[in-house]
C-alpha cells in the first residue's frame, strides 16, 4: 500500500506543492518503489500525516473499474454464475472496482468506458474519503474470503450481463 492524497473538506491534499490532481491519487509522484506492506513502515506514515490508502495494482491482484450501470448488471451476473469478488463503490467517478486475481488482460475487456489496473497502477482503499463520501465496499473481502476471482470467471460475467461492447480500450 502507498498513502494517497486526502480529502480536507475541500480539496486533495498530498505532499507536492504544485499538485492540481483533483481526486484521491498517491502522494509521492514516484511512489511505486515505495509501496509496502511493512506494518511498521506503514505506521511511520500515518504518524506524519493523515492521509487515504491507495493499494497497488498487478500484484497481488488486479482491479477492473466498470461504469457504475455496467457495474450492477456485472456484479449480478457474477452472482448468477455463483462467484464473489470485493466489489468498492467510487461514487465520485461513478464507477465500480472489481477485484480480480493479477493477469486481467485490458484486450479482453470490452465494455465501453472500462479500464484495467494493474502493473504500476493503483485503486484507492475503502474507506478513503473522496468529495462524494468515502470510497465504499459493496462486497467486501469478508464476504469474499479475501479470494479475488479469476479473470476469465470476471471476463465471462461481462458477456453473461451484456456489457461487453465492441471498442476496444
Ligand atoms: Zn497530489
Amino acid at each position: 500500500m502507498v498513502p494517497a492524497a486526502h480529502f480536507d473538506g475541500r480539496r486533495y491534499v498530498c505532499v507536492q506543492v504544485d499538485c492540481e490532481e483533483d481526486g484521491p491519487h498517491p502522494v509521492w509522484r514516484l511512489w511505486q518503489d515505495r509501496a509496502s506492506t511493512d506494518p511498521a513502515t506503514v505506521s511511520s506514515w500515518y504518524r506524519l500525516f493523515s492521509f487515504a490508502v491507495a493499494l497497488a495494482t498487478g500484484v497481488v491482484f488486479d482491479v477492473l473499474e466498470l461504469p457504475e450501470s455496467a457495474a450492477i448488471r456485472v456484479q449480478a451476473a457474477l452472482t448468477e454464475a455463483g462467484h464473489t469478488t470485493p466489489v468498492a463503490v467510487w461514487r465520485e467517478r461513478e464507477c465500480r472496482l472489481f477485484w480480480t486475481r493479477p493477469g486481467l488482460d485490458p484486450a479482453a475487456v470490452t465494455v465501453p468506458g472500462a479500464r484495467v489496473r494493474g502493473a504500476g497502477n493503483w485503486v484507492p482503499a475503502p474507506p478513503t474519503p473522496t468529495r462524494r463520501g468515502a470510497v465504499q465496499w459493496a462486497v467486501s473481502p469478508e464476504q469474499a474470503e479475501w479470494q479475488p476471482v479469476e479473470p476469465a470467471a470476471l471476463i465471462a460475467a461481462l458477456a453473461l450481463a451484456g456489457v461487453a461492447g465492441d471498442a476496444v480500450r
